[in-house]
């Protein structure tokens, strides 16, 4: 190819690039995970695949091994690598990784020391720089009909075959995955990463959906009196969370007796030995499985707090803290930080902030009770004498809290509810103020909570 094609190719391809970018920034993007159905594959395919993420380790370690200079002008279409054996003798390598993986591993090494660099520039500290890996487990497939490419529904190719498969870059035939179905209707199928967990090979896929701008009807913006239907949680310290209307979800995860056991076994087994690393493959299975439960109960509770609320508070509680704290076996076992994560993604969240002392303020009279220590379960105003269960008061204050922070942004829709009027406003207001000198808060409010 003359220079001069190439600068025009770049050029087109610059340009298609600039246009999906703009399209997309239109669509709301979602992630769906597929898993691949290796038993579809002949033993070679599998076998290929399979050796797609140790190559990936090699070209990886081999990148990070070359000298600054070497390592910028890497061509990628270089296949003959090598690699360190355990006495740090060079073994040559070979690459059957096609050309758009090994692409796309140097991209987010690049990338990678990019926002290192960036950080440390921000921060002034050094912080090291990326590490050798013994695991190479995700790939990006960044070009959808180039990388990767599905046959969705139940149409197929024109034969009907190959529905509900994938093509992955390198390997011939498509190959059929599990969770197809989760792919909405009039959505356009991206980029994707390609991983390796314990229990298989997955394909996290990017769907973009056109975005639906919610219509806000004339009737609905005069109709000033609605009641906001809001509902507030306290994220307890316990393996439980409240909610304002006095709903209690546990959201412990255990870990399992069957981890406690091979935990045990690896203890026993000889570091590096055969079965030491079996042992360890499972005991990485069974984390996964723990995650995965995590996820479904955080999904499950935040659906039957969400649903059909206009607005929801939390308090912004201080999970690393409680990791490091005394309460760091609780957190780690429950799926609050994902719980958490998923409330902050919502738009219909307001959060209150951390010092905010939720479980020591009345919502009635908003008197502060000095007297809520960990260990009283049950809220008595000393002032006005409203009385409630601990963690159900809690979430009833965030709430109140967070009314008033909506209320203070959205005054296109003001209405002025009796409990805003209340003494528990004016509470709210003057701690605000005092929270905005920066000596106010201090590390007890993790105590007053
Ligand atoms: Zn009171």
């Amino acid at each position: 190819m003359t220079v001069e094609a190439r600068t025009l190719k770049n050029e087109a391809i610059r340009n298609t690039l600039k246009a999906t970018r703009e399209k997309h920034s239109l669509m709301r993007p979602i992630v769906i995970e597929l898993k691949l159905d290796l038993k579809c594959l002949n033993k070679e395919e599998r076998h290929a695949l399979e050796m797609y993420f140790v190559e990936g380790k090699w070209l990886k370690n081999y990148l990070l091994a070359l000298p600054d200079e070497e390592f910028r002008s890497f061509d990628t279409r270089t296949r003959d690598i090598y690699s360190f054996d355990k006495d740090k003798n060079k073994v040559p390598r070979h690459l059957e990784l096609p050309a758009k993986l090994i692409q796309s591993v140097y991209q987010r090494i690049k990338q990678d020391m990019k926002s290192l660099a960036a950080k440390r520039k921000k921060t002034g500290k050094k912080n090291g720089k990326l590490k050798f890996v013994s695991d190479y487990t995700t790939f990006d497939l960044n070009q959808y009909d180039n990388t990767h490419w599905i046959c969705y529904g139940s149409d197929g190719d024109k034969n009907g075959r190959y529905k509900n498969t994938i093509h992955i870059a390198g390997i011939k035939r498509p190959i059929r995955t599990f969770g197809m179905e989760q792919i909405p209707a009039g959505s356009e199928p991206a980029n994707a990463k390609l991983i390796r967990k314990p229990s298989g090979i997955y394909v996290h896929l990017t769907c973009y959906l056109p975005a639906t701008s919610p219509v806000v009807s004339e009737d609905e913006k005069d109709d000033v009196d609605r009641l906001l239907e809001a509902i507030g949680t306290d994220l307890g310290i316990k393996t439980t969370i409240t909610t304002s209307d006095g709903r209690k979800y546990d959201i412990s995860i255990r870990e399992t007796e069957c981890l406690k056991g091979l935990q045990r076994k690896l203890a026993r087994q000889i570091k590096g030995s055969k079965g030491w690393h079996a042992t360890r493959e499972l005991i990485r299975r069974e984390y996964e499985k723990i995650t995965n439960r995590r996820k479904d109960k955080a999904n499950k509770v935040f659906h039957d707090i969400a649903e059909g609320q206009e607005v929801l508070v939390i308090q912004d509680d201080n999970i690393q803290g409680w990791q490091k704290g005394r309460f760091g076996k609780q957190v780690q076992n429950s799926c609050l930080g994902t719980l958490k994560s998923k409330f902050k993604a919502d738009p219909r969240t307001v959060v209150i902030s951390r010092w905010f002392p939720s479980t020591a303020v009345c919502p009635i009279c908003g008197h502060k009770h000095e007297g809520m220590t960990l260990g009283v379960g049950e809220f008595v105003c000393p002032v006005c004498g409203y009385t409630e269960e601990r963690d159900t008061k809690g979430a009833i204050t965030t709430l109140l809290a967070g009314e008033i922070e909506y209320y203070s942004t959205h005054t296109g829709r003001m209405r002025t509810p009796v409990e805003l009027t209340s003494d528990f406003q004016c509470f709210y207001e003057a701690w605000k103020q005092s929270a905005l000198k920066p000596e106010a808060p201090s590390s007890s409010g993790i105590i007053s909570q």
